[in-house]
C-alpha cells in the first residue's frame, strides 16, 4: 500500500515491504513464480463448478438459514448473548486480533491475551488466523489491482462474498503462509488454531445449544455470525466503492460511516489504506473507532504494549 502522503517512517509496514518485494523481484525467480501463482488463484475465473469450496458454501447457507429461522425462537437473553459475542468475536477477535494485531502488527499483546484474542477471532467463523492475515496482506499488497483477493473492480458481489467460495488447497495455503505471513507461520499458537479450527467453531456451537437450546444457538451462533460476516464483507465491498477520501491512495478505498459503525471502526478504510500500520483507524475526532477504544483499554491495563498510536499530523485531534 502506498500513498502520496506517506512519510519514510511508515516504511516498516510489512505490507509495504511485500508490495515492494513483489514488484522488485525478478520475474523468473522461484519466489516470484510462487507469488504469481498465489495471486492468480484469486482471479474470479477460478470460481468454477469443479473448484468450489463446498464446505464454505454449505456453511454460509446453513448460517443464513439459521439466521432466518431465529425470529421464531426469540428470547431477550439470546439477543443479549448475540450482541456480546458479536462484539467479542468481531471487534476483539477479528478487528483487533486478526487485523490490527496479526496482519499489521500494530500492537503487541501479553501472551494469555494474545491467545484469547486469537481464539475470539477463530470463534467469529471467519477462517483461521493465518489464512485471514495472509489473505489480508495480499489485499494490501495488490489493492484493486490484479491479484487482489476481493476487489469490487471484479464486481461488487465478487468482493462481498463470492470470492470466498473458491477452493484453496493445502499446498496453496502453505505457499501463502510462506510468502505473506512468514513472521507468523511458525507461531505454535497460530499453528494449533490452524489444526483445530473446526473443533472450536463446531464446539462453540454445541456449547451454545447445550446452554440455551435453539434460541441461543440461532441468535448467538447464526445471527451473530451472519451479522459479523456482512459487516466484514462490507469493508471489502462497500468501502472500496462508496464514501469519502481523506488521503490520495493508489486504490479505491473510502471512509464510510455506516460500515465504521457496523465493523467497529474498520469502515474508515481510506485512512487505513493510507496508514495500514496505525493501530487507530479513525483519524478525525468524529471518526468513531470502537476497536481503538478496546486497544486503549488493554494498554491502560498493561495487557497491550508497543501500540502504534501515531496519527497523521494534519489530522491529529
Ligand atoms: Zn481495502
Ligand atoms: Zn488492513
Amino acid at each position: 500500500m502506498t500513498t502520496q502522503l506517506l512519510d519514510p517512517s511508515h516504511s516498516t509496514d510489512l505490507t509495504d515491504e511485500l508490495e515492494f518485494e513483489s514488484s522488485a523481484t525478478e520475474a523468473l525467480s522461484p519466489r516470484a513464480q510462487e507469488r504469481a501463482d498465489i495471486l492468480s488463484r484469486f482471479d474470479p475465473s477460478n470460481l468454477k463448478w469443479g473448484n468450489i469450496d463446498w464446505i464454505v458454501l454449505g456453511w454460509m447457507i446453513l448460517m443464513h438459514a439459521g439466521a432466518l429461522a431465529a425470529p421464531f425462537f426469540f428470547t431477550w437473553q439470546a439477543v443479549v448473548a448475540a450482541l456480546f459475542l458479536h462484539w467479542m468475536t468481531c471487534s476483539i477477535g477479528v478487528c483487533l486480533g486478526y487485523h490490527r494485531f496479526l496482519a499489521h502488527r500494530s500492537l503487541k499483546l501479553v501472551t494469555p491475551v494474545r491467545v484469547l484474542v486469537n481464539l475470539c477471532g477463530v470463534l467469529s467463523g471467519e477462517g483461521s488466523p493465518l489464512m485471514w492475515a495472509a489473505t489480508h496482506r495480499v489485499h494490501h499488497a495488490k489493492s484493486d489491482q490484479a491479484g487482489d483477493p476481493h476487489s469490487p473492480t471484479d464486481g461488487p458481489w465478487w468482493s462481498h462474498l463470492l470470492w470466498l467460495f473458491v477452493r484453496h488447497d493445502e499446498k496453496h495455503r502453505e505457499a501463502m503462509y510462506r510468502q505473506y505471513v512468514p513472521d507468523l507461520a511458525s507461531d505454535p499458537v497460530l499453528r494449533m488454531f490452524e489444526r483445530t479450527y473446526a473443533f472450536w467453531v463446531f464446539g462453540s456451537a454445541a456449547v451454545l445449544f447445550l446452554l440455551g437450546g435453539w434460541p441461543l444457538l440461532l441468535w448467538a451462533g447464526c445471527v451473530r455470525m451472519v451479522c459479523a460476516y456482512h459487516s466484514t464483507w462490507f469493508v471489502n465491498s462497500a468501502t472500496h466503492l462508496w464514501g469519502y477520501r481523506n488521503y490520495k491512495t493508489t486504490d479505491e478505498s473510502r471512509n464510510l460511516w455506516w460500515v465504521a459503525l457496523l465493523a467497529y471502526g474498520e469502515g474508515w478504510h481510506n485512512n487505513h489504506h493510507a496508514y495500514p500500520r496505525f493501530a487507530r483507524a479513525g483519524h478525525k475526532w468524529w471518526e468513531v473507532d470502537m476497536t481503538w477504544y478496546a486497544i486503549k483499554t488493554l494498554r491502560a491495563l498493561g495487557l497491550a504494549y508497543e501500540v502504534d498510536d501515531r496519527l497523521p499530523a494534519a489530522n491529529a485531534s
